[in-house]
């Protein structure tokens, strides 16, 4: 079932948004040659519980069998596509990238926002690749239009990818979220020939596109949680939480 969010739930999604924004502009800020992904996460949880919400992530149920996520972000550097673990032995180094997810939940509701980094100086190839990412996720909110289909912003982002050579993440995709982090619908990075359900006022989705400078193909780690390229090739990810409004879509994952 696809849920409306009333005008309420979305104002409290703006915050929990607002708050995912503050962590990842910090982010910006403190990502340099010898951070490790453990201290990253210690800032992003002081950044969630001092605005009075909850680190959505932290303790979200794993696979059978494997440990709940156990940190507040996922820091995937370099071929790490998702879900990477933060940690204490991941120095980061310069002309790495790394991807940080943030969710934050504010009076019950979530907001779920992601970005790639370059740390230091990067390679050109890699700068395409996060801006290529982050375009994608910018083309795809665009068709966030009330009277679309769900498959317009799929489309939208598979087009992006094509237009540079890059490879999609197939595996995974965005979803809708709310008083869930994830709630249907599910968001394919690609055509899948079926248009969808039709996009109305009130339905907010987790848009999240995966590229990697290679292959497509993934897999996960024996951890249980991270996610890599099967190439080794490096991966981006680039999300917001968006909501279909009567006009211009809404990001609610923005700054206040
Ligand atoms: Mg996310
Ligand atoms: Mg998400």
């Amino acid at each position: 079932m696809i849920s409306r969010k009333s005008r309420h739930q979305i104002s409290l999604m703006r915050t929990a948004g607002s708050i995912v924004a503050e962590v990842l502009a910090e982010m910006r800020n403190v990502v340099k040659p010898g951070i490790t992904t453990w201290e990253l996460d210690e800032i992003a949880y002081k950044i969630i519980t001092k605005n009075k919400a909850i680190p959505t992530f932290k303790g979200y149920p794993g696979l059978p069998g494997f440990p709940a996520f156990p940190a507040s972000i996922c820091a995937s550097v370099n071929q790490e596509v998702v879900h990477g673990i933060p940690s204490k032995d991941v120095v980061l180094k310069e002309g790495d990238i790394i991807s940080i997810d943030v969710g934050a939940t504010y009076k019950g509701m979530v907001g779920d926002s992601a970005i790639t980094i370059g740390v230091g100086e990067i390679s050109e190839d890699l700068k395409m690749l996060l801006e290529t990412t982050n375009q994608a996720l910018y083309d795809a909110i665009d068709k966030m239009r009330a009277g679309n289909h769900l498959q317009d912003v799929s489309a939208a982002i598979e087009d992006r990818a094509l237009s540079k050579g890059l490879g999609i993440v197939k595996q995974y995709g965005g979803h809708g979220v709310g008083s869930s982090m994830h709630e249907d619908p599910f968001l394919f990075n690609y055509r899948t020939g079926d248009p969808g359900p039709l996009l109305k006022p009130g339905i907010a989705i987790a848009i999240e596109p995966m590229f990697n400078l290679g292959t497509g193909e993934v897999h996960m780690l024996s951890d249980g949680w991270t996610v890599v390229t099967n190439d080794g090739k490096p991966s981006a990810h680039f999300e917001h939480t968006v909501v279909v409004t009567d006009g211009e879509p809404e990001i609610l994952t923005n700054p206040s």
